[in-house]
């Protein structure tokens, strides 16, 4: 398809501009999609304050979670045609290398992000349409199926804590990610804790099914707050942090109970580290793991957790705003208002 179309560039950190660039031209394996919802994404707001260290070009599109129709359809695309709704995720693993041959498809050494969801059209790329794209139902909204990719992460985080019924579960941070890890650990049964600083996020966080919320703010320790919660006061089950704080990191290990699981699921700032008492980690048997990104297996749970309502998609959409006030949405989220903005052209 011929023309331009408007988007949202970034330019550098606290700069994007609204501007027209031309419509990307697709492959014989490829799709073009008319965005019809894009949301807006922590990481986004990462980008858009600090910078991203994969869009180093002068001027990148970005945006990664969205929905859409496809408008325009490679000839050698069988498993879809033009006219479908469809969301994708926004990388698919190669099947190839190392990493991949061990089935840690999250680690693929050859992942390579489709950005470009704050614009009217996107293109995507033969092997997400293959392995990592959808069929959107009549009942469910764009803005509900553009919320596959974010979810998938935290499906793939939630795996990987073992959280049994009954279990004692905090999550540090109530912003979107935290507010999905609720509504995940409440499907597994578990009892559940929310810190935030945040009474407004609090407030959602009780909304999503969080049993007990602390504002960490409020107390002079959210560690002992969080294990006055316990039975004992020896700590929780399971402990995730989705801050991406590091001393966030440091709170969430100690209020973790002997042979804890601890799921630091928050991206940091790169050259951060933490400290950690390593007898409280021998003696307690701790087990401390870092979980990143998805998997297919994890795109197809989360889109069936999204068609059969397990959980209630639409909460998490704070306002739809139009393309051109991208900017307004970041900045709202960047003070933590609302949870997620649904841009639309
Ligand atoms: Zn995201
Ligand atoms: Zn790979």
């Amino acid at each position: 398809m011929k023309g331009k179309m408007k988007v949202q560039l970034f330019y550098g950190p606290g700069d994007v501009r609204y501007e027209d660039i031309d419509i990307p031209e697709i492959g014989n394996d490829e799709a073009l999609v008319k965005i019809k919802s894009a949301l807006t994404c922590g990481s986004d707001l990462k980008t858009y304050r600090r910078g991203h260290p994969t869009m180093i070009k002068k001027a990148s599109v970005f945006g990664h979670e969205w929905a859409g129709d496809i408008v325009e359809i490679g000839s050698e695309v069988d498993n879809f045609k033009a006219g479908e709704r469809i969301v994708a995720v926004n990388s698919v693993p190669c099947y190839k290398c190392y990493y991949c041959k061990l089935e840690r498809y999250s680690l693929c050494e050859n992942l390579i992000y489709n950005n470009g969801a704050y614009a009217e059209y996107i293109k995507i790329p033969g092997n997400i349409l293959k392995k990592n794209t959808y069929r959107i139902p009549d009942k469910i909204d764009y803005r509900e199926a553009a919320l596959l990719e974010p979810l998938a992460c935290v499906v793939h985080g939630i795996e990987e804590s073992n959280i049994k019924t009954d279990d004692m579960v905090v999550i540090n941070g109530a912003g979107p990610i935290g507010l999905m890890f609720i509504a995940l650990a409440k499907l597994k049964g578990a009892l559940v804790i929310s810190v935030d600083l945040s009474d407004e996020r609090l407030g959602y966080a009780r909304e999503f099914g969080a049993d007990y919320i602390i504002n960490g703010s409020k107390v002079d320790d959210q560690v002992q707050a969080v294990k006055d919660l316990t039975e004992g006061k020896r700590g929780v089950d399971v402990a995730v942090d989705a801050t991406g704080i590091p001393g966030v990191w440091e709170m969430t290990i100690l209020m973790g109970r002997k042979g804890a699981v601890i799921n630091l699921f928050g991206g940091c700032k790169p050259d951060t580290s933490i400290n950690i008492d390593t007898g409280l980690l021998h003696y307690s048997e701790l087990t401390i793991k870092g979980v990143y990104h998805h998997t297919p297996y994890y795109v197809k749970k989360a889109f069936d957790l999204i068609t059969s309502g397990q959980i209630d998609t639409v909460k998490f959409i704070t306002a739809d705003m139009p393309l051109e006030k991208l900017v307004n949405a970041l900045e709202l989220m960047g003070q933590q208002k609302g949870i997620k903005y649904n841009i639309t052209t």
